[in-house]
């Protein structure tokens, strides 16, 4: 699974992000607002990545660069 290629359209004040090709619901009122928020919709719409857990050394499915410790580690720290 690959994370779907995004693009930022529109112009004016309607402006909005298309993830392969199609639209998200929210609309943002500038190019630069979109630009900001399109960094948020890359890191929620990427597939997770297997990490080894920094305390007990077992693979999981990490959900970003923040995310090193299993859900049983994360759980007893
Ligand atoms: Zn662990």
């Amino acid at each position: 699974m690959t994370a779907p290629a995004l693009q930022i359209r529109g112009c004016g004040t309607s402006w909005s992000i298309l993830a392969d090709g199609v639209a998200l619901p929210t609309r943002y009122h500038g190019h630069h607002l979109a630009t900001a928020a399109l960094r948020g919709v890359q890191q929620r719409l990427a597939p997770p990545v297997q990490r080894q857990c920094l305390c007990c050394a077992t693979p999981f499915p990490s959900t970003g660069k923040g995310n090193r410790l299993c859900p049983t580690c994360r759980k007893d720290a």
